[in-house]
């Protein structure tokens, strides 16, 4: 395989092209990286060779490392995993270090060959961290180009030389959102940031690139930190300008990231660290970091979930065989309201035209005015350009004629979670479909395979629940009812793909999987409070381990009104649910009207404005505080373990047929943990044996609903491993 191609010309140019075969994207492998420094070598050794441009043979630059093979390196060498990692990594540096030098007298730092970097797109982690090494970087103005070095929100950090170049070109405080945040910039956005030096027209970028390698000065072709007495830019730790600024630094990501992602401890430490060293020292010092970083549990779990297996759902990993591509062309939503509005939002943004429906035209047309306010919002922010905008809502039709589905591929229903309401409104729209057509619903509670009851064509009826908000939610939950055929999830699953989310495909049950998992955490948390704990620490306990929002903040932002309305729809589905003390909190601040934040009243006390001010104090008056305390861990663990149990139970079901949709689900659909991967990779990580000795424990305490699943014993018992080969914490 050649990923990167050499060509030279008669202006002294050396040209080193990457042109990965058989795939749109560039992403490196270690064999790449061998080519890229062999065509280094050659122009360094050729003295025809003037200069060097770095380039790409596709419309970007390249999307990263293939992230496979820090999985392979590590497997590669089981008895010494750490020291075949910080081998391959010091190797990377010394690549990119030469590409750096040029051939440069370390001591003078004269005598190197100028390097520019020309990027016709996007470049993305170790494509952008190849970049911060050449000596120039342009880029064109495409539109849809993208930089930036991502890797922190898989549980990485930059580790081929970024996070020490871009630290010290731009100092800790401004490189914070490029490294910490992962922030991914347009060319004019990277531009002002400092991180590239041009950005061109795209049919002169290359021109340009060679021009200025013609014209370059001895002076241009030296580093910051390898030129004498360079000083980091705010100030290196022990100064008077950084002292305040690292320590300040580390208080502020400890605040946001609760201490429980090793990434972003060891970014920071890479940093400090490194600043107080020469640039060599500094590289072997971020390799080292990153050696831990990718041998702890955590970072192999996020990587494994939020790169491996979303990627793997992305790409149809529960799609039906042998079913064609059923894209969607036009598609109708009935229910103009919150949810029926976004997803017609999403779908006009991805190019589908839109038939967007509800009882009267006025009612529609409101619909379609919201998106028009999101999308200018968009705009506002720079986020979308007019043009898009023109386009995405000229895709949208609205009105209250079930005659406009006609032609339709796909029609979703978004009305009233009302059965009475939902099922003529799906006949009458069946009624207007073509026999390929799909019907969907995006009920959130109400049984898929009830609901087909409506339909003459049950095996054409499928569930595809979005989550709020729609345009920036990412899981869609398709739901396949006991009648729902393989070209209905096909179809489903098309439609996620093209509108650019994550899909997981789960059978019918109550609540499906997320919210089956996401009310018990309330629940949980509400149960708590009822017992007489500290809500304040009930909160904490959530957010320390990792959850976004605690379960009392969560229950104000869904509302208290329907969580009374889901508790009273339970206990009359029956299913032997006992009565609970979280209902009694739930229709006492039902029946005070603190329905929550829309209220400005809830589990928490609010401004005018709407703003949280704090718990309300008056809980305490409706349930008084226990003398005693429980731990933080105490609580923690029911937390943790009311969501994991009812995720293994799903699973038990049939209800998740994989682990994969089971652990991305539950990070894009509900905010679990996601240092843990997952409740999947946690159980793998805490190890099975542990956790079954929680629920039993937790169990015996406070009530069945923590009796461990036979599954989990199973597990237990086998030393079975969800995944397997997965590193147990204790064993890290
Ligand atoms: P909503 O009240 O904001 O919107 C419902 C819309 O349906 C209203 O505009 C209403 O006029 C319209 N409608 C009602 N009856 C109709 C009929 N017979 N014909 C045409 N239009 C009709 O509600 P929502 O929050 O958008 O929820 C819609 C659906 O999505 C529900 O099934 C809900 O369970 C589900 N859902 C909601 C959320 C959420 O967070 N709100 C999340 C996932 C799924």
């Amino acid at each position: 395989m050649t990923d990167f191609h050499y060509l030279s010309d008669d202006a002294g140019i050396a040209t080193i092209l990457w042109d990965q075969p058989d795939t749109a994207m560039n992403v490196l492998t270690f064999e790449a990286l061998e080519e890229l420094s062999t065509h280094l070598e050659r122009a360094l050794a050729d003295d025809a060779v003037k200069g060097i441009v770095v380039t790409s043979g596709k419309k970007d630059f390249a999307g990263g490392m293939d992230l496979r093979v820090l999985g392979a390196l590590r497997a590669a060498s089981a008895s010494a995993p750490g020291k075949a990692l910080f081998e391959g990594l010091m190797k990377m540096h010394g690549v990119l270090r030469r590409l750096e030098r040029a051939g440069a007298d370390p001591k003078t730092g004269k005598g190197g060959k100028p390097v520019a970097w020309a990027s016709p797109g996007t470049a993305a982690g170790i494509g952008l961290e190849i970049a911060l090494a050449c000596h120039r970087r342009f880029v064109a103005d495409a539109p849809r180009a993208r930089l930036g070095l991502p890797e922190i929100k898989v549980g990485l950090f930059p580790g081929a030389g970024g996070t020490m170049r871009v630290s010290r070109m731009l100092g800790l405080m401004a490189s914070a959102p490029i490294l910490l945040e992962g922030k991914m910039m347009k060319p004019a956005e990277a531009l002002d940031f400092g991180l590239i030096d041009e950005v061109t027209e795209p049919e002169a970028l290359l021109e340009t690139a060679r021009a200025w390698v013609l014209s370059a000065k001895p002076d241009e072709l030296i580093k910051p930190w390898d030129r004498k007495g360079w000083k980091m830019p705010g100030g290196a730790p022990y100064t008077a300008p950084g002292f305040p600024t690292f320590v300040g630094a580390a208080a502020m990501v400890h605040g946001r990231t609760q201490g429980v992602y090793p990434a972003a401890k060891a970014l920071l430490s890479a940093i400090y660290e490194g600043a107080l060293v020469p640039f060599d020292t500094a590289l072997r010092i971020e390799a080292r970091h990153f050696v831990s970083v990718i041998l702890d549990p955590s970072s192999e779990a996020m990587i494994r979930s939020l790169f491996l297996s979303k990627q793997a759902l992305e790409k149809g990993a529960l799609r039906p065989e042998g079913v064609a591509d059923r894209k969607v062309s036009r598609l109708g939503v009935i229910g103009a309201g919150m949810m029926g509005a976004g997803i017609a939002q999403v779908a006009a943004a991805a190019g589908i035209d839109v038939v967007l429906l509800d009882r009267d035209a006025e009612a529609a047309e409101a619909g379609r005015a919201g998106i028009a306010k999101r999308l200018e919002a968009s705009v506002d922010r720079g986020r979308l350009a007019p043009g898009a905008r023109d386009a995405a809502l000229a895709r949208i039709t609205a009105g209250a004629d079930m005659g406009l589905l006609a032609g339709a591929d796909l029609v979703i229903e978004a009305v009233f979670e009302d059965p009475a309401v939902k099922a003529p409104v799906l006949s009458a729209a069946e009624g207007q479909l073509g026999p390929q057509a799909t019907l969907a619903t995006n009920t959130s509670t109400l049984p898929v395979s009830g609901l087909a009851k409506a339909s003459a064509r049950p095996e054409n009826f499928i569930g595809i629940h979005f989550f709020s908000p729609v345009d920036r939610m990412m899981l869609v939950e398709i739901i396949r009812g006991k009648q729902t055929g393989d070209a209905a999830v096909a179809r489903a699953l098309d439609f996620v793909r093209q509108i650019g989310k994550t899909p997981i495909v789960v059978n019918d049950a109550r609540f499906f999987y997320a919210n089956r998992c996401i009310i018990p955490y309330i629940n949980e948390g509400v149960m708590l409070v009822a017992e007489g704990v500290n809500p304040v620490l009930v909160e904490h306990a959530a957010t320390g381990m990792g959850m976004p929002l605690g379960p009392l903040q969560l229950v104000d932002e869904t509302s208290i009104d329907l969580a009374a309305r889901i508790a009273r729809a339970t206990s009359a589905a029956g299913e032997g649910r006992p009565p609970s003390a979280a209902d009694d909190v739930i229709f006492t601040l039902e029946g005070e009207g603190r329905l929550g934040r829309k209220a400005k009243a809830g589990f928490y006390a609010y401004d005018e404005a709407g703003k949280r001010t704090g718990l309300w104090p008056g809980l305490a008056g409706h349930w008084p505080m226990a003398p005693e305390q429980p731990g933080v861990e105490e609580v923690r663990h029911r937390l943790i373990l009311i969501q994991v149990l009812e995720a293994l139970r799903a699973l038990e079901e049939g209800v998740l047929t994989d682990v994969r949709a089971g652990d991305v689900g539950a990070i894009l659909g509900w905010g679990f943990m996601p240092w843990s991967g997952g409740p999947f990779s946690w159980v793998d990580m805490t190890g099975p044996g542990r956790v079954l000795e929680m629920a039993e424990e937790l169990a015996a305490r406070c009530g069945p609903r923590f009796a461990p699943p036979a599954l989990l014993r199973d597990m237990a018992t086998g030393e079975r491993r969800f995944y397997p080969g997965a590193t147990r914490r204790d064993a890290a």
